[in-house]
């Protein structure tokens, strides 16, 4: 079987601000080989929870961004004729099942139903990975851990996990920050002023509330901190706010006007 190695654990703890007692929780989950299932809006630090604690707890990370043509060989592995003829290679799960490795697969929703099934066996008592092709079924080694993240927004109502597979993890809700911690974060991830940072939250959160009026997807902690870096790139307050924050969240004319108008009054 062809291995690739798998990257190392970082060698300094990744920046993450925990919210409340959510690291204790993943390391009980941890060590009783539990799945676990982070559900939130996107951009508020559901990835670098998971770099956090795979840090932390000293285990590679393998990172699989989930869309609706990932199938089950994009998982697993598939057979690849190479010059030496044809070659199983392993895909990045079966490697994280082998290696320990914690398995993160970002938007799992995005993934067809019958391609998350290859999970399952993995997330009970079996913690095995059968691969049909090649005959071999796989234990996974001790330190194997499943997460997968999950944004229960508007647009997944079409979109939603079998409650079959719904039910095999330990689910952990995240949320945007209270407002002091997250312009802390804005604050170091941006490397802005403590003031700045906060200027910039408040707006974020004024603009949250627009989310009654139409907005689908409200400003994240990402969006604050993408505008604050422009800010300490030298762009002017508002017009990075604009680019950053306003322009990706709508088309809508009637809605960046709003959120123009909130921009203006804020700074
Ligand atoms: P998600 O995976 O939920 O879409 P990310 O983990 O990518 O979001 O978060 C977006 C960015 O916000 C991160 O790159 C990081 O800069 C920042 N961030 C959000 N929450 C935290 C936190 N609790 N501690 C440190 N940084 C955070």
């Amino acid at each position: 079987m062809r291995r690739a190695d798998l990257p190392a654990p970082a060698d300094s703890a990744p920046y993450y601000l925990p919210h409340a007692g959510e690291v204790a929780l993943f390391e009980q989950c941890h060590q009783r080989q539990l799945a676990v299932m982070l559900k939130g809006p996107t951009g508020c630090g559901k990835t670098r929870f998971v770099e956090y604690m795979a840090w932390r707890l000293q285990r590679p990370l393998v990172t699989i961004s989930c869309h609706d043509d990932l199938s089950t060989a994009d998982l697993v592995g598939r057979f690849l004729i190479g010059a030496a003829g044809t070659a199983w290679h392993d895909g990045p799960l079966t490697r994280a099942v082998r290696e320990g490795a914690i398995c993160y697969l970002d938007e799992v929703v995005e993934a067809r139903q019958d391609t998350v099934v290859v999970l399952h066996p993995l997330t009970d008592h079996r913690r095995m990975l059968p691969i049909d092709k090649t005959g071999e079924t796989v234990a996974a080694a001790a330190g194997f851990q499943l997460v997968v993240s999950y944004n229960p927004g508007y647009q997944r109502m079409q979109k939603d996990m079998k409650p079959s597979t719904r039910q095999r993890f330990v689910a952990f809700d995240f949320d945007f920050p209270p407002p002091e911690r997250e312009a802390a974060i804005v604050e170091h991830e941006g490397a802005v002023t403590a003031s700045l940072a906060h200027a910039l939250v408040t707006l974020g959160n004024r603009l949250r509330q627009l989310r009654d009026r139409g907005l689908a997807e409200v400003p994240s902690t990402r969006l604050l901190i993408a505008a604050a870096r422009l800010i300490a790139g030298g762009i002017a307050v508002q017009d990075a706010c604009n680019a950053a924050i306003v322009s990706p969240l709508s088309d809508e004319p009637a809605l960046v006007g709003a959120m123009r108008d909130l921009v203006k009054a804020s700074f």
